[in-house]
């Protein structure tokens, strides 16, 4: 039987080099509600670098650097709200311009402007009341698909989990590869491989269909053309990578990610590895599962001279490998696509233990 699948899209979508130079434009006419001003979160990369000159703040407007070393947490999200509402009321929007890190921290604060409480008690699907604010996304760095999905993932006290429903997804999205120019090369490779395993691990899985499957090949050809033959400084390569990125989104909406992605949010939780190099870290080791594509991953690590920290797993205790497995384990929409509805009579804590001991 085939799954019933009806999801929301980004409103509008800009597309291509120069775009960010609209992005005043772009926000006009949003700009006569609510206490009249524009909330910027911007990654603190760009702290006086030229970029954020060209960033269209206006009088009244609040502009906020947010450090991304850490992945965005509901206690960040849950303060620069209540902070921005107590000291300058209900703002008319807000724009996110950095990485999937800032990506979710412009969604999520979206919402949680209109809902009450903690952003711990919406951690899930459908668990969000009301529209949240206008809601603009302007990806510097392209992979995680964090720019087209339904989901703003959040690491809370117990749980990395998204705050998904149809109100998280963008309103508008402004994709200018320019903006990527800068990303150095380790973590272009890190986060430009989010995209390449969402791809696989979307077709891969028992959720995968042709809507999500067309997509996913298609990015996959597009990752390949830029991590196996173009240059990196070659434009064309930071124009496919930004809409392999966005493509892989929307595989992945319709279908879902799969055993390396649980892995690596038990390495983002426990360890805090952050999002791309903790994929990188779990897919090497997955050619149990994921076969040729392993091999395909290693060449490109090669040609780049990327390097992914092996022989970690021998500086971690038990209970570090034992709370890393929880955080997997009860991660079952994953293990549901990678192994289908009887998963738990193919997987156990013991099994994820010891693909983390590989690592
Ligand atoms: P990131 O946002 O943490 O950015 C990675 C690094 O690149 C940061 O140090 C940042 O300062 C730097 N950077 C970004 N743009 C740059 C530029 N133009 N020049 C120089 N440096 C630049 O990393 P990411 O891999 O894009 O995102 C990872 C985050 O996204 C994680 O928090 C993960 O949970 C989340 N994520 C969300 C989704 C989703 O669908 N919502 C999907 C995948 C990942
Ligand atoms: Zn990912």
């Amino acid at each position: 039987m085939s799954l019933f699948r009806n999801f929301q899209s980004v409103k509008k979508t800009a597309f291509g080099r120069g775009s960010f130079n609209h992005l005043d434009e772009i926000i006009e006419p949003h700009c006569d509600k609510n206490a009249g001003f524009m909330v910027f979160v911007v990654d603190d990369v760009f702290k006086g670098h030229p970029l954020a000159d060209r960033i269209p703040v206006k009088e009244g407007d609040v502009i906020e650097f947010i450090n991304t070393w850490k992945e965005p947490t509901t206690d960040l999200i849950d303060d620069l709200r209540d902070r921005i509402l107590s000291e300058r009321g209900m703002p008319n929007g807000i724009i996110g311009i950095g990485g999937g890190g800032i990506m979710d921290i412009a969604k999520a604060s979206s919402l949680m402007f209109t809902n009450e409480g903690s952003s711990v008690q919406y951690q899930g699907l459908n668990l969000i009341k009301k529209e949240g604010i206008w809601h603009c996304g302007v990806p510097t760095i392209s992979g995680t698909g964090a720019e087209v999905s339904m989901t703003a993932v959040l690491t809370g006290p117990v749980k990395k989990l998204g705050l998904k429903c149809d109100w998280t997804v963008f309103d508008q999205i402004v994709m200018d590869p320019e903006l990527t120019a800068g990303v150095p090369v380790d973590q272009w490779f890190y986060t430009g491989m989010d995209s390449y395993i969402h791809c696989v691990e979307s077709i891969t899985g028992t959720k995968n269909n042709t809507f999500s499957t067309v997509y996913a090949h298609k990015a996959l050809d597009m990752c390949r053309e830029v991590f196996l033959e173009l240059d990196r400084d070659d434009p064309k390569s930071a124009d496919l990578l930004m809409i392999a990125s966005y493509m892989g989104g929307i595989s992945l909406t319709y279908s879902e990610v799969g055993v390396c992605h649980a892995l690596s949010y038990g390495l983002s939780k426990i360890l805090e590895v952050r999002h791309g190099l903790a994929n990188c870290m779990a897919f090497y080791h997955l050619e149990d599962v994921y076969g040729d594509y392993i091999h395909e991953f290693k060449t490109m690590i090669d040609k780049h001279g990327v390097s992914i920290p092996q022989g970690q797993s021998a500086g971690w205790s038990e209970e570090t490998i034992d709370a890393m497995a929880e955080i997997a384990y009860n991660l079952p929409h994953m293990w549901d696509h990678a192994f289908g509805p009887d998963w738990e009579k193919v997987l156990d804590r013991d099994r994820i233990k010891e693909w983390y001991r590989r690592m």
